[in-house]
């Protein structure tokens, strides 16, 4: 689950790393308000779009202010932007900092040698897969253990190859400060870009202070497999930038992945709806989604999956593929039954029931005129030959 750059700020300033300090604003009003609270600590303010996608920037969506009048001025004219298709609801205000120079640093999970990867790059405010492909050497790599954590050595030879030596100690806390936040969280990257070198930092009538190193933008990405250990992060889902299908397959219970396919597969088991798409693919077909009910499903999950398949319009055919086991076949087929009856579109579906009352769940089928099979294979081939033969 990705989260917005303000609730990332919040988790940060957690584990102590140092953020300027910010508000959240839904209106021009409300981002004026913010900027005369916020406006004497450096005498300016930036305004940012809340959205999930990266680039903000480029796209005009983080801008400085120096005045109230201006700051809701330019709140409402991020206000009615759109970035990449995302429209910006709310925006974060926070003291604007004097930069003078931009880093990055990141803590992400390696799976590959399952430690935690630190990633820095003197080249800040510049995407990291930009710096990996025109100037590799210029990142850093140091990988943490996930039980000892960053050793200050570790930290510190990543402070110095960065070109931060001046700012050791600061650089050491974020450092350490990032792989805290990642295993408090169970995040699976905490991405700081930029994290800047900034004159002054804060005291009010200290212009050309000392220099500071703050964290100036916030990435976070949870894992959702260590949601549940977390309820508290719950309220971090943003349902104004979920796409509905993921909201509907969580209601109830549904692992959905929306594909690019034509072929809806409705399937019990990650293993076999696995198999399930391997078999689409080899009969010629490309599966619209993957889809498993779960184990025991009732009627009415099965016709929540069949809705979500067929709110996709390139779904062409379906192919229903059921390993009854705990998953009882009648129940299937009366949900499938149903789930035809709520249909808004014809779509020709392939049932492919077996296991625990698989006779009941044909007798019901067959009645209802619904194409079966009895092997995974033949099911492949008619889904794939019925969604040829479909006119969208
Ligand atoms: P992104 O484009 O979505 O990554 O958004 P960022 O928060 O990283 O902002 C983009 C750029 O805006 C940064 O790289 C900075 O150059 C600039 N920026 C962000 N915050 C400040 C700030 O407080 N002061 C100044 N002067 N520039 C900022
Ligand atoms: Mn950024």
């Amino acid at each position: 689950m990705k989260i917005q750059e303000a609730d990332a700020k919040r988790l940060l300033l957690a584990q102590g790393l140092p953020v300027p300090p910010w508000e959240v604003a839904r209106s021009p009003a409300e981002a004026r308000a913010a900027a005369s609270r916020l406006l004497h600590d450096t005498g300016k303010v930036v305004i940012k779009a809340q959205v999930l996608v990266g680039g903000r920037g480029k796209a005009g969506g983080v801008k400085l202010a120096g005045s109230d009048d201006e700051a809701e001025h330019v709140a409402d004219a991020i206000l009615g932007m759109q970035i990449k298709g995302i429209p910006v609801r709310k925006v974060l205000v926070a003291a604007a900092a004097d930069i003078v120079k931009e880093y990055y640093l990141a803590a992400v999970l390696d799976r590959g040698v399952r430690r935690i990867l630190l990633m820095g790059s003197a080249e800040g405010g510049v995407e990291i897969e930009t710096v990996a492909a025109t100037n590799p050497d210029a990142i850093v790599r140091i990988h943490a253990d996930p039980l000892i954590g960053l050793r200050d050595w570790q930290a510190r030879e990543l402070a110095f190859r960065l070109g931060l030596g001046k700012h050791l100690k600061a650089t050491v806390g974020i450092a350490r400060g990032l792989v805290a936040t990642m295993l408090a969280n169970d995040a699976d990257l905490v991405e700081i870009n930029p994290l800047a070198v900034v004159r002054g930092g804060g005291a009010p009538g200290s212009p050309g202070g000392e220099e500071q190193l703050v964290c100036l933008d916030a990435k976070i990405t949870l894992d959702d497999s260590g949601l549940f250990r977390h309820p508290e992060l719950e309220s971090m889902r943003d349902p104004d930038e979920e796409d509905p299908a993921d909201a509907e397959a969580r209601r109830h219970d549904i692992s959905f992945i929306h594909l690019d396919g034509t072929i809806g597969c409705m399937v019990n088991g990650a293993g076999l709806a696995m198999t399930t798409m391997d078999l689409v693919k080899r009969a010629g077909g490309e599966p619209a989604n993957f889809l498993d009910i779960g184990g025991g499903a009732k009627a009415d999950r099965v016709a929540a999956a069949m809705r979500l398949i067929l709110d996709d319009p390139k779904v062409q055919a379906i192919l229903v593929n059921i390993f009854g086991g705990i998953t009882r076949g009648d129940e299937v087929a009366h949900g499938l039954i149903e789930a035809r009856r709520q249909q808004r579109r014809d779509v020709p579906m392939v049932v492919r029931i077996v296991g625990t009352n698989a006779e009941e769940a044909a007798r019901l089928l067959e009645e209802a005129h619904f194409a079966t099979a009895t092997s995974l294979d033949e099911a492949a081939r008619k889904a794939v030959a019925a969604a040829g033969s479909h006119a969208p």
